[in-house]
C-alpha cells in the first residue's frame, strides 16, 4: 500500500512523475540509453534543461521580465553564500529577518561575509510567528527574507515593501501559493519539495541587479557565470533536472499555481480546522502566520502520544514527527500530497477523541 507521505523534504512527489523518471532511467526518449548515461551536452539533455528554465519562468509569471531560472547544486544553504557573494558590496551592508533555523542558516553566512543587519526576529518565542513593523535600512544591498519556515509551520503572508532589492528563500513553499513574483529580485529554492528530488537548487534572478559589487567573484559562485553558460557552467544533475521538469509539467497540466494554490488552501484548512476542534491537540504557529505548507501541532496530553502514534501509522501514514526543535507533529503539505491524505489523518485524529 502506498504510504500517505507527511515527509518534510525530501517528500512526496506526483506519482507519474516517479513512474516517468523510472521510465527515463531505463530508456529515455526511445533513445535506448538511460537519461543517467547521456551527455549534458547532448541535444535531448539540453532540450530538458531549456524548457525546465522556460518553464519555472511561465509558472511564476515572469516571462520576458529580465529573469533568468537556473538549475544549481549546493543545496538553499550554498545560496545563504552565494547571495551576498554577489549582492553585497565590499564595504557595504545586507538586511535579513530572523524567522527560524533556515533565516538563521542564511544570516550566518551573510555575516561571514560582511556587515549584517537582522531587522527582526521570533527566536525569543521559538520562532512561533513572523515578525512584523520592522524597518528595513534602505542603505542596504539587499534584503533577504525566508517566505516558508519549514519547521516551525510560519509562513510570511505579506511581505515587507523595500525599495532594495528583494531576496527570498522559498525553499518550501515554491509554486505552491500565487504572489507578485517580480517583486523579487533573487528566489531559490531546493528542489526536495516541491519541485523534485534532491540534488538541485532553483535560482531565479532579475539579471539587472547583478554586477554592482565591484567583487571578484568565483566562477562557480557567480550567478552571472551561471547565466552566461545557461544553467551549465558545469555538469548539471541530470536527473535532478529532469525529474523537476516532469513535476513542472504535472504542474502545468494541472492549471499552473492558482490550480494548486486552491487545492493546497483546502487541504490546509481541513487539518487546522481539526487542531482547532480537537481539544487533544493545539497548534504550534500563530494562526494569522500559519504555513499552508508545514502544519505543526502538539497534543495537550503527552500520554496520548503512544496510542496516537500507533494509530496514524497503522493508517498508513509516514513522516509526521515534528522537528526535534520543536517536538510534537508537523504535518507537511506539500504540492503532490492528496487532498485524501489530509482526510486519512483528520480520521484519525477525531477516532483518537472517540477513543478517549
Ligand atoms: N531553507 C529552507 C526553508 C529549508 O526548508 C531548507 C531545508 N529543509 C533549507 C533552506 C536548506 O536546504 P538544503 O538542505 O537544500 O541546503
Amino acid at each position: 500500500m502506498k504510504k500517505h507521505n507527511y515527509s518534510a523534504g525530501p517528500c512526496i512527489l506526483p506519482q507519474e512523475v516517479f513512474e516517468k523518471a523510472a521510465q527515463a532511467v531505463l530508456n529515455f526518449n526511445n533513445s535506448g540509453l538511460s537519461i543517467l548515461e547521456i551527455s549534458h551536452r547532448s541535444k535531448d539533455f539540453v532540450a530538458v534543461m531549456d524548457e525546465a528554465r522556460a518553464l519555472v519562468l511561465e509558472l511564476l509569471n515572469l516571462e520576458g521580465k529580465g529573469y533568468q531560472a537556473l538549475f544549481l547544486q549546493g543545496g538553499a544553504s550554498l545560496e545563504f553564500l552565494r547571495v551576498p557573494y554577489n549582492l553585497m558590496k565590499e564595504s557595504g551592508k545586507a538586511a535579513y529577518l530572523d524567522t527560524g533555523t533556515w533565516a538563521n542558516g542564511a544570516i550566518k553566512e551573510a555575516k561571514a561575509f560582511g556587515e549584517t543587519v537582522v531587522v527582526a526576529s521570533s527566536k525569543d518565542e521559538n520562532y512561533n510567528h513572523i515578525p512584523k513593523g520592522f524597518t528595513i535600512p534602505s542603505d542596504a544591498n539587499y534584503f533577504h527574507c525566508t517566505s516558508n519556515n519549514t519547521i516551525f509551520g510560519t509562513q510570511i503572508k505579506d511581505f515587507p515593501k523595500t525599495d532594495i532589492p528583494l531576496v527570498c528563500d522559498m525553499s518550501s513553499d515554491i509554486f505552491s501559493r500565487t504572489l507578485d513574483f517580480s517583486k523579487f529580485d533573487i528566489i531559490y529554492a531546493g528542489a526536495q519539495k516541491n519541485m523534485g528530488p534532491a540534488g538541485t537548487t532553483l535560482v531565479v534572478i532579475k539579471e539587472e541587479i547583478l554586477g554592482k559589487t565591484g567583487r571578484a567573484i568565483p566562477n562557480i559562485l557567480n550567478y552571472q557565470q551561471h547565466i552566461t553558460k545557461e544553467s551549465m557552467y558545469n555538469t548539471p544533475p541530470v536527473f535532478a533536472v529532469y525529474t523537476s521538469l516532469l513535476t513542472l509539467q504535472w504542474l502545468k497540466k494541472l492549471g499552473g499555481v492558482p490550480a494548486i494554490e486552491k487545492i493546497n488552501e483546502a487541504k490546509a484548512n481541513l487539518l487546522y480546522n481539526e487542531i482547532d476542534r480537537n481539544t487533544l491537540f493545539n497548534g504550534v504557529a500563530v494562526k494569522e502566520d500559519r504555513s499552508i505548507m508545514n502544519a505543526t501541532f502538539t497534543l495537550v496530553n503527552p500520554e496520548h502520544q503512544e496510542l496516537f502514534d500507533t494509530m496514524w501509522k497503522e493508517a498508513g501514514i509516514s513522516g509526521i514527527n515534528g522537528h526535534r526543535s520543536v517536538g510534537g507533529y508537523r504535518a507537511s503539505m506539500y504540492n503532490a500530497l492528496p487532498l485524501e491524505s489530509v482526510q486519512v489523518l483528520v480520521d484519525v485524529m477525531k477516532e483518537l477523541e472517540n477513543k478517549i
